[in-house]
């Protein structure tokens, strides 16, 4: 029996001195819980799904309340100058020059906002400087920024604007944006806080114009007033497993004010009204000339906010976004120069794949062109190359490991037989 004057398990009864391990409660001198005890509470409380999601919440919670590494302030000799990251970007992104320079820039007077706010002595404030691109699908919006974030070493995440809607609605709420980039900085609250955060499909979010009130218009417009504060910068509050929030559940306040947005969007047909408002704006002689001078095939370089608002983005959005820049459509030469040139290309990474089975693969130019020309033809940009190169690397993936082959070579006559007849798989299959 347990002592009156010895502490005992508020669970089981037995006094301290006959167990293992005794944890003695907080407030009453006489009480505690016993090691066996505990182990039995733990036991039961990971076979339960919700008490589990209570642990992780908290564990979360704490860490994101402790300070993190990326709490130090910014020195600005360690930054790379704009000239520095575009040097970088060229060694993995072909062509693009304008948006890799107006990327360039941006970054680097994000990171000077960055190191001004360790002082407090200026009275200038510089501005946020959020980035949106605007280009065809394939190619290299995501490239872009996924290589700046890797060159910055920050946090970086990709998130997509199709899976947001209202609240209320099935989907997820924008917030779920910071906790990805919570994420991906392994909960280091500091460290999120400068993050880059890659929206891309911006232009799916589009208000519908056109958009009768029978069909609410539930990832348009309202997911944009979702993302208006937290892209000029606010407190957040961020649910620390993202999906929906309720009522009931612990929060992480993430500050914005210092995560760079870069939007990114195909924004298909904002040809169109490009045009139009260059035709629309054209009066008196000269203007007519300047209008012949117009370069008609690539008419996305002369992109203006005002087309982004023709298209349906609210002017809010638009004045978040200050810094817009374009990609051109790739040609035939870049797509040729994507397959070989940038450090990762798919032609080395190919080799690499080879080369770890001791086998030296080559291809001759023909089969290279002819790929270029497939891309061409499917229309899907760099993106349609991945896939040919795949196609054609299929049963040699397959065949060679096992054979004792020191070197192989793609010929011309190969890569189209390999794309034939998986084009005839394809058709035949269809047919089905
Ligand atoms: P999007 O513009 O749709 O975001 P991505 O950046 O995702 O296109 O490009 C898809 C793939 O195509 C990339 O992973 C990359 O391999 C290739 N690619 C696209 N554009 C370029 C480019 N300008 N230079 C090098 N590779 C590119």
């Amino acid at each position: 029996m347990a002592s009156k004057k010895t502490p005992h398990c508020s669970f089981c009864g037995r006094p301290s001195n006959e167990v293992e391990l005794f944890i003695s409660s907080g407030v009453d001198p006489m009480g505690g819980l016993c090691i066996d005890c505990f182990q039995q509470i733990d036991k039961m409380l990971k076979n339960d799904p919700n008490a589990m999601a209570v642990y992780e919440s908290l564990r979360i919670m704490d860490k994101a309340s402790k300070p993190g590494k990326g709490g130090a302030t910014i020195d600005l000799t360690d930054i790379p100058k704009p000239a520095d990251i575009k040097a970088y970007l060229d060694q993995y992104v072909i062509g693009q020059d304008m948006a890799k320079r107006t990327l360039s820039v941006a970054v680097y007077n994000h990171y000077k906002r960055l190191a001004q706010q360790g002082k407090q002595s200026d009275d200038v404030e510089i501005e946020k400087s959020n980035i949106i691109m605007v280009g065809p699908t394939g190619t290299g919006k995501t490239l872009l920024a996924r290589t700046i974030a890797r060159l910055l070493k920050v946090p970086f995440t990709i998130v997509d604007a199709t899976v947001f809607t209202e609240a209320g609605y099935v989907g997820e709420d924008v917030e779920s944006i910071l906790t990805r980039l919570l994420q991906v900085a392994d909960y280091d609250l500091q460290q999120a806080q400068r993050g880059i955060v890659f929206v891309d499909e911006i232009d799916k979010i589009a208000r519908k114009a056109d958009n009768p009130s029978i069909t609410r218009d539930v990832s348009g417009e309202g997911v944009q007033q979702g993302l208006l504060k937290m892209l000029e910068g606010t407190t957040v509050n961020v649910p620390p497993k993202g999906g929906r929030k309720h009522p009931d559940q612990d929060y992480i306040h993430v500050d914005t004010r210092n995560i760079l947005f870069v939007c990114g969007g195909a924004f298909d047909g904002i040809e169109r009204k490009i045009a139009q408002r260059l035709n629309a704006h054209v009066v008196g002689y000269k203007a007519v000339q300047n209008v012949a001078k117009l370069d008609k095939d690539n008419l996305i370089q002369y992109v203006q906010p005002q087309d982004l608002k023709s298209f349906g983005l609210i002017p809010e959005i638009i004045g978040r976004l200050p810094v817009l820049t374009y990609l051109e459509p790739l040609d035939r030469q870049a797509l040729r120069a994507i397959l070989t040139e940038p450090k990762n290309s798919l032609i080395r990474q190919q080799q690499m794949l080879f080369k770890m089975d001791g086998i030296k693969l080559s291809f001759d130019e023909d089969a290279l062109e002819y790929m270029v020309d497939k891309a061409v033809e499917f229309k899907l940009g760099a993106r349609g190359l991945r896939g040919i190169v795949e196609t054609i690397m299929m049963e040699p993936q397959f065949e060679l490991p096992s054979k004792n082959v020191k070197s192989f070579t793609v010929t011309l006559d190969f890569a189209r037989k390999q794309v034939e007849q998986s084009t005839l798989t394809m058709s035949a299959k269809s047919q089905k």
